[in-house]
């Protein structure tokens, strides 16, 4: 068939090949690119973090900064994180990548301490294969010796939808992860399937209403009423609350009602380089 061939990629390696079409050929040719691109973006400074403010709702003072990863390709261009997180995962380069995150957020975290300013923590997102990792929990400790960061300047954000697979193992590393001071929080909770009192079981500290019912609560009577839900069971559990997708006053009103403790988003700030945050909120 002469639409099929073969193909032996340089990048992958001798032994690895790809059978594609004339169709496929313009997509696969795309995915390695990325996949190339990617495994050198690390080496290539290509990464940088982005910092979003989390503040109270009812007087919007910063009380902590989100890192969200940017990555910058002079050929590909800015490509978004929900595009190469998962691929990072994939490729089993995420715990590296994650690595770098993690210390580049703590030693910024520790500059602005040392600067005398705001905010008080920095949250950093971990992937579930970072999790898993075996050496994590001393990875953290590590990281934390290195850049002299207090573990409560550091806010681990773990996928609600992480937890459900191996649970026991997820709870031990936290529960280490606690113990050390490091503060937890729940993100994007409402899209995965755990129950709050399964909740209860993880040493979380905080809990992060996902943007899918923030973006609703404003036009939908059943949005309002599930976030409502969600903060007071979070506050019988001792879980703070963080809004996500903060996007306009009137949800902010909502949530200022409803008692929500923090909020985020493009309504309030959004994510900005490292420079940028310094010069709004004077740190
Ligand atoms: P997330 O952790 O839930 O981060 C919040 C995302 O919502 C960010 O997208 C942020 O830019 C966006 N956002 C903030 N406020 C608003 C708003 O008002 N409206 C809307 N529509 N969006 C808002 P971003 O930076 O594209 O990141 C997407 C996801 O990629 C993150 O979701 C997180 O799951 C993942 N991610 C980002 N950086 C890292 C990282 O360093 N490590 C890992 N493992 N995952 C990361
Ligand atoms: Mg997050
Ligand atoms: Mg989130
Ligand atoms: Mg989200």
């Amino acid at each position: 068939n002469a639409d099929i061939a073969m193909y032996k990629s340089k990048e992958a390696g001798r032994n690895q090949y790809y059978f594609y079409t004339k169709q496929m050929n313009e997509q696969t040719q795309t995915q390695l690119k990325l996949e190339t691109e990617l495994r050198r973006a690390l080496e290539r400074h290509e990464f940088t973090l982005f910092y979003q403010p989390l503040v109270t709702t009812t007087t919007c003072e910063v009380v902590g900064a989100e890192a969200l990863l940017r990555w910058h390709n002079p050929t590909l261009g800015q490509i978004s994180p929900v595009e190469f997180i998962p691929l990072a995962e994939s490729m089993g380069l995420i715990v590296e990548i994650g690595h770098w995150v993690l210390k580049t957020a703590c030693l910024q975290a520790k500059q602005w301490q040392a600067d005398g300013g705001m905010p008080q923590y920095v949250a950093v997102n971990v992937s579930g294969h970072q999790l898993k990792a075996p050496n994590f929990v001393q990875t953290i400790a590590q990281v934390l010796s290195d850049t002299g960061l207090s573990p409560t300047s550091l806010e681990l954000e773990i996928t609600e939808s992480v937890l459900l697979d191996d649970p026991e193992g997820n709870r031990k590393t936290l529960e280490a992860l606690a113990a050390m001071g490091v503060r937890l929080a729940i993100d994007d909770f409402g899209t995965g399937y755990s129950s709050l009192s399964y909740l209860r079981r993880f040493p979380f500290d905080t809990l992060k209403i996902d943007r899918s019912f923030i973006g609703d609560i404003a036009g939908e009577d059943e949005a309002a009423k599930l976030v409502s839900a969600i903060i007071s069971m979070a506050d019988v559990l001792g879980l703070k609350t963080v809004a996500e997708g903060v996007e306009n006053q009137e949800q902010l009103d909502y949530l200022i009602a409803l008692g929500c403790d923090f909020s985020q988003g493009f309504y309030i700030a959004k994510p900005m380089p490292q420079k940028k945050l310094e010069l709004e909120y004077a740190l």
